[in-house]
């Protein structure tokens, strides 16, 4: 510590131990000049020995820097500890407490003991930050049991108010009709029971994948069946493409598989009210009797913003709360798609542009019974991405249906017209309701008075008032007719 030959001074520091105190030490005069500093200072402010004949500002610029020339008259010495920030030798600062203190007993003499809060700091940053994220959690927690709570009750309701009126019904018919209704609450509830179920068994790492050998294309043919019904009521096409090179046969658990598929395919149909939806499975690698597997769900949907992509796959979380409302959903179907893919040894990511659509993609790592297979543990052998494969620039034309007046929209718009007419006639309200939204969304960018025409329409709709539906039904068709003239 030594760096002047005073030898009372040297006696006293020894005295205090204070040249190997943990804390930095610094002596300075009362022109604020450094006259000696222990092992910790030299070393952590890494001046070494130049450390003497510094000021005791040119450490602590920012806090003693203001007041250099009045230092000694102005800074409060005492036990008080400050919060500064010490530099180095090299100008890099962290954080201190720091106690400046008149050195008893040597008039003219000041201590300053400075202790590194980084750790400190950080520890105190760190609880911060674990209490928001608690708080976070917290919130996102009750969202999705209020959530939950509205997706189950729906279903409940339906199911007292049609059992209900079971019981007083004669006509066969009729009762026929509640019964689907019923049924159909009791699946929906099931449902997310099992989500629910799931998602608590695959947080909990209890999981379990049962692989067992099946046929590739007959599950795909079971998932077509599924969801072509949907799709095609709802006026949208839909592609399924299995590239020739995918096995007949693969060991794999084809329960979870169909159901990362049936969730995929299902958002795709509720968040597309035009265009296609397409399904195509391709191998893309092969290696020691396993192939990877690589399935993508596109579609020409609503999109999603960039900034909401990353949200998609954690737990609870649905990219707007305005959105499930309309749609409905827990916000459970991504997660669990993505811990089942990852259970099978893959990945799942989203590409999606607001208004052009999406394109969902995962692949997944299975077993090839019985066949020698190219490729070793070492050389894994890569496919080429098929051509069919598409990118999200390829969704774009899709762009045109919804600008109002472009060729395709007037086309899409003329045809869910006779679509919803069609669905009036056949005393489906559910269906004629759909294209109603979507006349609404064609119609976004239309003159004021086409936009009301379709909002009277879906209002009409909506009232299942056949009289009000035809009138609507002609007025707007009858201002489409003058669009381009
Ligand atoms: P849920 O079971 O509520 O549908 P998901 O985890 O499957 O939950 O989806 C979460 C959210 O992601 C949806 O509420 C929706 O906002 C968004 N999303 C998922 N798929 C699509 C898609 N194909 N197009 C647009 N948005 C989507």
């Amino acid at each position: 510590m030594r760096c002047s030959e005073d030898e009372t001074m040297e006696e006293v520091l020894e005295l205090f131990s204070m040249e190997y105190a943990l804390e930095m030490i610094l002596v300075f005069d009362g022109s604020g000049r450094i006259t000696s500093a222990n092992q910790a200072a030299k070393r952590q402010l890494e001046y070494g020995e130049e450390l003497c004949g510094r000021f005791v500002w040119d450490i602590f610029p920012a806090e003693l820097g203001v007041v250099e020339a009045q230092f000694i008259k102005e800074y409060p010495f005492g036990m008080t500890v400050r919060d500064m920030s010490a530099y180095r030798k090299n100008r890099t600062c962290f954080p201190c407490q720091v106690r400046m203190l008149e050195w008893e007993g040597h008039s003219g003499f000041y201590l300053c003991m400075a202790y590194d809060s980084t750790e400190r700091d950080f520890l105190e940053k760190r609880a911060a930050q674990a209490e928001t994220d608690a708080d976070a959690a917290l919130k996102v927690k009750s969202e999705f049991v209020a959530n939950v709570t509205h997706e189950l009750r729906t279903p409940v309701n339906g199911i007292l108010g049609n059992t209900r009126e079971l019981m007083e019904i004669e006509d066969e018919e009729k009762k026929m009709k509640l019964l689907r209704l019923v049924e159909r609450g009791c699946n929906d509830m099931h449902a997310i029971i099992n989500n629910i179920l799931d998602f608590s068994k695959l947080d909990a790492g209890k999981f379990v994948l049962e692989p067992r050998p099946f046929n590739v294309r007959s599950m795909i043919d079971y998932v077509r069946a599924n969801h072509a019904n949907k799709i095609t009521e709802k006026g949208l096409e839909f592609f399924i493409t299995v590239s020739p090179e995918v096995p007949e046969e693969i060991i794999g658990d084809e329960l979870r598989i169909v159901q990362i598929l049936n969730n995929l395919l299902s958002n795709a149909t509720k968040f597309t009210s035009v265009g296609k939806i397409t399904l195509e499975v391709v191998k893309t690698a092969q290696m020691n009797g396993r192939v990877e597997l690589f399935f993508l769900v596109v579609d020409t949907g609503i999109g999603i913003e960039k900034a909401d992509q990353d949200k998609l796959f954690k737990s609870f979380s649905q990219v707007d709360a305005s959105i499930s409302r309309k749609y409905g959903g827990t916000g459970l179907g991504l997660n669990i798609c993505k811990q089942l893919v990852e259970l099978m040894g893959g990945n799942i990511r989203v590409e999606s542009q607001p208004g052009t659509g999406s394109i969902f993609s995962f692949y997944i790592w299975v077993d090839v019974p019985g066949e020698e297979l190219v490729g070793t543990q070492e050389q894994p052998v890569e496919y080429e991405m098929p051509q069919f494969v598409r990118s999200l620039s390829d969704l774009e034309e899709n762009q045109k249906i919804w600008r109002y007046g472009e060729k395709e929209n007037l086309d899409e718009i003329r045809k869910n017209l006779s679509k919803l007419i069609l669905s009036v006639e056949m005393d489906n309200w559910e269906k004629a309701e759909m294209f109603s939204e979507t006349l609404r969304e064609l119609t976004k960018e239309a003159p004021g008075e086409v936009k009301s025409a379709a909002l009277r329409l879906k209002m009409a709709v909506q009232k299942a008032d056949y009289d009000k539906v035809v009138a609507a039904h002609e007025k707007l068709a009858a201002q489409l007719s003058t669009v381009g003239d």
